[in-house]
Order: C-alpha cells, then structure tokens, then sequence
C-alpha cells in the first residue's frame, strides 16, 4: 500500500485531510506518528512556498514521500492579511479565538460589502528533500460580525459563505470537506495520485 507522511502535527487538518483521501489505498500518517522531531522554520513568502519547506524537511529527515499542508485566511480589505500569517495573527502561540477577536478588531465598523475573505490551502508533494508538484484550492467568503458555529476550526465561525446562508463552523464536517479550499487542494493531489500512483510506488521500490 503506498503510504504517505503528511507534514503537519495539526490534529484538525489532519482529521480534515483524512476524511476527505478516505476510500484512496492509502496509508497516512502525520509527524505525530513520529519521534523525529521535525520543525520547519515558516520564512516563505506564500502559501505554497511554506508548503514546499515543510514537505521538503519532512522528506529530508523520513523516509518517503511527504506533504506539506499550509493554508490561511486572507481578507481583501486586509490586503490580504493575516494570509501566511494566519495561525500567529494575534501573536506566538495564541489560541483560535484569540485570532478571531484580533480580526473582528481590525474590521470593526467595515460594512459587509467590504468583508470579502478567501480561504487558502496549497499541499507540495516533496520525496528526499525535493518538492515534487504542488497543489493549491481557494474558496471565498465574508468574514461575518460575529463568531457562529461549532464545527471545524481556525477562522470558521468568521467565515461567512453566503449560497449556504451559515458560516464554515455551522457547516457540518460533511458539508465543509465536500467544498473547502483543502478539498479543492486535496481534490488536484487526489487526481495527480490516481494518473501518477504507480510511478510514484516505482520509485519507493527502486
Ligand atoms: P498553518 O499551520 O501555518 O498552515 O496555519 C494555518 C492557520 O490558518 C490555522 O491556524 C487557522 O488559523 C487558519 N486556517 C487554515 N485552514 C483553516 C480552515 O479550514 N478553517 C479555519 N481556519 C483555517
């Protein structure tokens, strides 16, 4: 079975990305299944560049092929803010919420039609310290007034998708992995395995 390493000790992507590869034969694990302790420096400039360097440190240090997973919110009227710096908005360390107040802060008085966000997800496939290919997914929203819903993580309760009148967090799990930046990320990497699985299986034998 080929198997995979999914360079992230995040225990809500990783659940996300497991449900949404279920039903590919394949086995995957996260840096938690792992006593290497691996930390990756985030210096990028871009999601997908922040990816790469978490792919290719993973790959350097264990055996296979490994994934890199960054992802973030960015907000128009923010130009583009938090962005890469998503997970440490509100500083080192601080807690989803925290992050959340620190965004409902910066947009305080901004009308909804000027709330318009984008989710960012890029996935880089890297083996032996070298990125492979790269997938990216994107969906966009409204950061809402206030935090709604219990579901999924990070930015969610913010994240406002008008078609379904509900936030990402009021969405169930379900819903979210049938439409989300990382489904749409995982959804490319999903088809590049199915045309490449062979191939890439050689290369683990060889
Ligand atoms: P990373 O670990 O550097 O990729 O940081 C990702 C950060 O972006 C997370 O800590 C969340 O704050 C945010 N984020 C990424 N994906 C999602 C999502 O699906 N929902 C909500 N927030 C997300």
């Amino acid at each position: 079975m080929f198997s995979l390493i999914i360079a992230t000790r995040n225990q809500d992507k990783m659940k996300e990305i497991r449900a949404i590869l279920k039903g590919l034969n394949i086995k995957l694990y996260s840096l938690l299944d792992f006593d290497e302790k691996i930390e990756t420096e985030e210096n990028g400039s871009s999601f997908c560049q922040n990816a790469s360097l978490k792919a290719e440190k993973a790959s350097k240090i264990l055996a296979g092929f490994c994934l890199g997973e960054d992802s973030g919110l960015s907000v128009d009227y923010l130009g583009g803010r938090p962005g890469i710096y998503s997970a440490r908005f509100a500083g080192e360390n601080c807690t989803y919420s925290e992050n959340n107040q620190r965004l409902l802060k910066e947009l305080a008085g901004v009308p909804a039609y000027k709330r318009r966000a984008k989710f960012t997800t890029c996935l880089a496939l890297a083996k032996d310290g070298k990125t492979i290919e790269l997938f990216e997914g994107s969906i966009r929203g409204m950061i809402a007034f206030m935090p709604r819903g219990n579901f999924g993580f990070g930015y969610d309760p913010l994240f406002y998708l008008p078609r379904y009148k509900k936030t990402m967090a009021e969405l169930k799990p379900e819903i979210k992995n049938k439409i989300s930046h990382r489904y749409r990320a995982l959804l490319k990497f999903r088809n590049y395995l199915k045309k490449n699985l062979r191939k890439l299986q050689e290369d683990i034998d060889s």
